[in-house]
Order: structure tokens, then sequence, then C-alpha cells
């Protein structure tokens, strides 16, 4: 198995450390989306699109996230230790919907992935544009706010401008 295509969608939200999402084409012809790139403490890795584990309230049978203690719809107390437990001991969450079963093709997907991402955010940067989010460290590059369209260079901060930037530049 190839992958053969990756799309990246830089992601902008200050404080996360969700950089882009990814759509992954394998051997040309299946198509994995929502994979994310996350910046983590030893580079950035790769989360497989997930849903939410839920489970029916015992006494009217509604859906409830398995973090809730109270079920949506009737109210009822739930227990707090339902759910499948890992290796940890830890309530799983969040099951892939699509994942690897072995390490090599796990290290295949994320090296595409993370790679594809870094010419995403290399471009970018080529064209003049920003990187919003990773806001954790502060201070890098212009305040966020503009959508992705990049600040020609040399345009005066109109201080008067009430957001963006897109409006009386011609004058
Ligand atoms: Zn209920």
């Amino acid at each position: 198995m190839q992958v053969t295509n990756v799309k990246v969608k830089l992601t902008s939200v200050p404080g996360e450390k969700l950089c882009a999402y990814c759509t992954i084409t394998l051997d040309n012809e299946f198509v994995i989306r929502d994979v994310k790139i996350i910046e983590g403490a030893n580079g950035h890795f790769v989360a497989m699109p997930s849903r939410k584990v839920t489970d029916r309230c015992p006494t009217c049978g509604g859906k409830n996230h398995l973090r809730a203690k109270f079920c949506n719809d009737c109210g009822g107390k739930l227990d707090p230790n339902r759910g499948t437990k890992d290796e940890q001991g830890r309530v799983k969450l969040h099951l892939d919907l699509a994942h690897p079963i072995n390490q090599e093709c796990r290290q295949r997907l994320e090296t595409a992935a993370v790679e594809a991402y870094k010419v995403e955010v290399t471009g970018v940067r080529a064209a003049g544009g920003t990187i919003q989010g990773g806001g954790s460290g502060g201070g890098q590059g212009p305040r966020p706010g503009g959508d992705r369209a990049p600040r020609p260079e040399g345009l005066p901060k109109d201080e008067g401008m009430p957001d963006g930037f897109s409006s009386g530049i011609h004058g």
C-alpha cells in the first residue's frame, strides 16, 4: 500500500495542538479524510479520524457520551465506571474509524502526512502568508485575524479599519 496523495488543510485555532487536517489517498483509489496532524512533545504526529464512544442510558435508552455523568434525556445518574478500559485502565473515549494495524504502516502514513504538512507550511510562508494558531508560545508573527489573505508587503496599518484589511486599499 502506498500513500499516493496527501491534501493538507492548515487549521487556525490559537492555543490548540491541532495543526492541520489531511485527506490521504492510498494506492490512488482509497481516501481517508480528517486525519489530524498534532504537535506533540517530540514533533508532529498523526491522529486517525475517530468518533466519540457513546453508550445507552440503562433507564431510558438515550445515547450519552461516556464522560457524561447524567443522562442527556432523562437526567438519570450514569455509572461513572462504565465503558471499556485500555491497558492503562483508562476508559476509551474515542474509537478510530480507520487506522493502520501495524507500526510499519502507521509510520508510512505518518511520514507522508507530516512531510506534506511541512511542505504546506513552507509554501504558505514562502507566499508571504502566516501560519495561525500554535499560539501557546505567542509572539511569533502578526496577530491572528486575517483569514488566509496574505497581507501585501508595505501595506500601511490602517488604524481605523474594522476587521480585516480588504477594504480601503485603493486610494
Ligand atoms: Zn436516560
